[in-house]
């Protein structure tokens, strides 16, 4: 009760801090900012600097490009993807930082329905958050920013019906992710709070309801109703590029669309991509992609890359621990973090990978990865099944179907990379990563009748 007072009390309090432009404020305690337009005192500072970094360890990297070390971060964005039965809310924060969350009761007495808040600890609010974020998907009502104090910053989730919830940090940038469920039952909603009508229009967030008209999938009955394909990377982000200049997002967007039409015209299902162009999307909502469409399936399609020029052949992944140092390597570059972040990273997901369907997505990986080797046998030689492996991988966390990364080849090495770039390879990898999701899709409807 006491804490929920202090907390409405210092809400409103960091609304009038935010009046003062904190944030503004603690950017311009940089010396080299307040020295800056007098040359001689930017001579003394630089001698300064010289000698700092003369005798420190820590001035290694430039003084002036650094932020002191007591310089707030800044939490500079909430995005969110949503339908009814689920939401992720990611809250953007300029540097690594540390945080708490807590759940709140119901309060009648100040009027506060349960909600679930995040204190970012030695953070300030960017001045663009403070407006509430209408959410309204059944779930969440929205989600509001504030100054909690000096130091802190609270976002807060003020909660409709919420069954379950998990919150992680991803690296690299520094993001916070909150993942609500609901019952596990779509709830029928009017179409204005399906619409996706108050989202945030400035975030980056968006709604993605699931479509209410019954599929073919649906009519037929089938279990895997719907099926969602990443093509990795896009964009600004090229992913791993070969020695002639073939980038991977290229082929695994030419890969994935084979997929979408193949998979679509032969198992009935609902395809969905997380991108049919040349875009950036961030690996954590092409995760909340998946989910908010509800998909049975989960494939995300990416190319390999090793120093080792001669490294070749078909590996498939699903979400899972390892000491695989080959295996960390290869998830830290498709994390797009450093080796150092993922045994942290490790660390943070083991309850999230405990939670995972680690056994039904290393099924299916068995199954692809099979298939896909065999059907690249028939007419390529050297082919090298390098088998099905657990590793953390952004992408596959949080996932609520069964859910795999294919390494389809090496783009690092020549003649992989040759082969890549021939519509007939290609066409040979689609046809073997469908036929295994064919199979699978028959294992299942098998098993569950
Ligand atoms: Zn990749």
């Amino acid at each position: 009760m006491k804490r929920d007072s202090k907390q409405y009390a210092v809400d409103r309090k960091g609304m009038e801090m935010e009046k003062g432009r904190i944030g503004e404020g603690v950017k311009n305690l940089s010396p080299i900012h307040r020295f800056s337009d007098s040359p001689f005192r930017f001579v003394i500072l630089s001698l300064v600097v010289f000698l700092f970094a003369s005798s420190t360890y820590a001035a290694k990297t430039s003084y002036a490009k650094t932020p002191p070390k007591n310089a707030l971060v800044k939490v500079t964005n909430i995005r969110y993807w949503s339908n009814p039965n689920y939401t992720r809310v990611v809250i953007d924060v300029s540097r690594e930082a540390i945080f708490t969350h807590r759940l709140l009761k119901e309060d009648p007495a100040i009027k506060k329905p349960r909600r679930l808040y995040i204190d970012i600890g030695k953070a300030n609010l960017s001045p663009s958050l403070k407006q509430p974020i209408p959410i309204n998907d059944g779930l969440l009502r929205m989600a509001r920013a504030g100054q909690y104090d000096k130091n802190t910053v609270r976002v807060v989730l003020d909660i409709e019906s919420i069954e379950d919830y998990k919150v992680f940090p991803l690296s690299e940038p520094f993001r916070i992710v909150v993942d609500v469920m609901g019952k596990g039952k779509v709830r029928s909603l009017p179409p204005q709070a399906l619409s996706g009508g108050q989202e945030p229009s400035d975030s980056g967030g968006r709604s993605q309801p699931t479509p209410d008209k019954p599929t073919l999938a649906q009519q037929l009955g089938l279990k895997i109703k719907r099926i969602v394909i990443d093509a990795g990377h896009g964009g600004k982000d090229s992913g791993a590029v070969g020695k002639k200049g073939l980038k991977e997002k290229d082929v695994v967007l030419k890969i994935a669309k084979g997929l979408k039409e193949t998979l679509s015209k032969e198992t009935g299902a609902e395809i969905f991509m997380t991108r049919d162009a040349d875009t950036f999307i961030p690996l954590e909502e092409r995760t909340a992609i998946a989910n908010t469409k509800e998909a049975d399936l989960f494939l995300s399609i990416h190319a390999n890359a090793s120093l080792n020029r001669r490294a070749s052949g078909v590996e498939t992944y699903y979400l899972d621990l390892t000491n695989d140092e080959v295996a960390i390597r290869l998830a830290a570059r498709e994390n797009a973090v450093s080796s150092k972040k993922m045994s942290d990273l490790q660390y943070i997901l083991n309850d999230l990978i405990k939670t995972s369907k680690t056994n039904e997505s290393s099924r299916l990986a068995e199954v692809v990865q099979e298939s896909l080797v065999s059907n690249l046998k028939v007419k390529y030689s050297d082919i090298r099944g390098n088998g099905v492996k657990g590793a953390p991988f952004y992408v596959l966390v949080g996932t609520h179907m069964p859910s795999i990364l294919v390494e389809v080849s090496f783009i690092s090495n020549s003649k992989e990379e040759d082969r890549l770039s021939d519509d007939g390879y290609i066409r040979e990898i689609i046809a073997g990563i469908s036929s295994g999701v064919k199979e699978y899709v028959k294992m299942m409807e098998v098993a569950l009748e």
